[in-house]
């Protein structure tokens, strides 16, 4: 299980622990170097509660991680068009760890989120998502639905299904999938019956398969209906005595005589070219230090946003101009909420890196 240093993996790993002490896990950490001392904290308060080490990985043997991949890229910083510093720093280590090993990848993927977590494109690593209704990677579901499998599949929920729900579960499976009837839909008619059963089914169907889930006898999650949303995983972090990282706390700032407030809304790196405006605000507010490192990466023409640099994100102008506009986005967004969390509604703008911010 990835350690990411932000909430969510965090919190799967609390869960894992409660909920599935039988499940031998292994956890990783892969350190770019430049991450937020909350990040350092959260692992090592994790290690507690775990009693476990959290196995550091570095893809580099001499130099801090990211600064030795700098030098390797010729200053070229990274971007979300040129993403070397994820696949250097994250992908690469984790994969080597692993070797050939078959290997089961927990990943955090919250219930209520609408993205799709990392997926190795090594056929020894499968993941799978324990907060979400379907914990299994999208691409091999869709293998298992795909039209050629209707009576297998049938045959298999025939086996495991409750008598009552038969009837439905074959219309719904003789339903070939087409543009009118599409993969995502099958597949959350499947799992609306049941969530157990749809398990059931796809783990005796890949027994056939080379996944390393066909490598065990049984497997504890298969029963596991629970969805895991943002508010049980804070309350995972509430409940077991384990701090939230202070960047995750929104902190006030003034504008134009009123009051908004402001946060990081995500772990990784101090200077991810991810962030949003405000929260490079954040950063030169709240760790200046911090800031003025992030600007000395920026020379020869590199920087880490397209439209401005850090040097003139900082003009005082610049910085009324982007509180102003983030002010207004916030109020905009509070009155039409899909969570009244004020955190989520500051997520809710993220672009990010399913690496990275889990
Ligand atoms: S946190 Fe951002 S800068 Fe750091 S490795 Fe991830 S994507 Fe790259």
């Amino acid at each position: 299980m990835g350690i990411s240093g932000g909430k969510d993996s965090a919190a799967l790993a609390i869960y894992m622990k409660l909920h599935y002490p039988e499940i031998e896990l292994e956890y990783y950490f892969t350190d770019t170097g430049k991450e937020l001392d909350e990040t350092y904290d959260l692992i090592n308060e994790l290690e507690v509660f775990l009693g476990k080490k959290v196995a550091r990985l570095e893809n580099a043997s001499h130099k801090n991680p990211f600064d030795h991949y700098m030098d390797i890229f010729n200053g070229f910083l990274p971007s979300s068009m040129a993403r070397w510093c994820t696949k250097k720093l994250k992908l690469e280590p984790f994969e080597k760890w692993v070797g050939n090993d078959p290997v089961i990848s927990y990943v955090a993927i919250r219930g209520d989120e609408d993205r799709e977590g990392y997926v190795s494109t090594k056929s020894n690593i499968q993941s799978i998502f324990p907060f979400r209704k379907q914990m299994w990677s999208i691409e091999v579901t869709n293998k298992v639905l795909h039209n050629s499998n209707i009576s297998k599949v049938t045959n298999l929920y025939k086996k495991f299904a409750d008598k009552q729900d038969i009837d439905r579960l074959v219309e719904i499976l003789e339903q070939p999938q087409s543009k009118k009837y599409l993969f995502s839909q099958k597949m959350n008619d499947l799992l609306n019956i049941s969530i157990s059963v749809f398990n059931k089914v796809l783990f005796a169907f890949f027994k056939e398969s080379e996944l390393p889930i066909a490598l065990i006898d049984g497997y504890p999650l298969l029963n596991n209906e629970d969805v895991v949303v943002i508010d049980d995983v804070y309350n995972l972090f509430k409940e077991n005595g384990v701090k939230v990282p202070d960047y995750y706390t929104p902190v006030e700032y003034e504008i134009d005589g009123e009051v908004g407030t402001y946060n990081r809304s995500r772990s990784g790196c101090y200077f991810c070219f991810y962030q949003r405006k405000i929260e490079w605000i954040w950063l030169y507010e709240r760790h200046r230090d911090l800031f003025y490192l992030a600007m000395k990466y920026e020379k020869d023409g590199y920087t880490w946003m397209d439209s401005e640099s850090l040097k003139d994100i900082i003009k005082p102008d610049r910085v009324k101009q982007i509180k102003r506009e983030h002010l207004a986005k916030i109020k905009n967004k509070l009155n039409k909420p899909k969570s009244n969390k004020l955190i989520d509604i500051l997520e809710e703008d993220s672009v990010d890196c399913v690496n990275c911010f889990i």
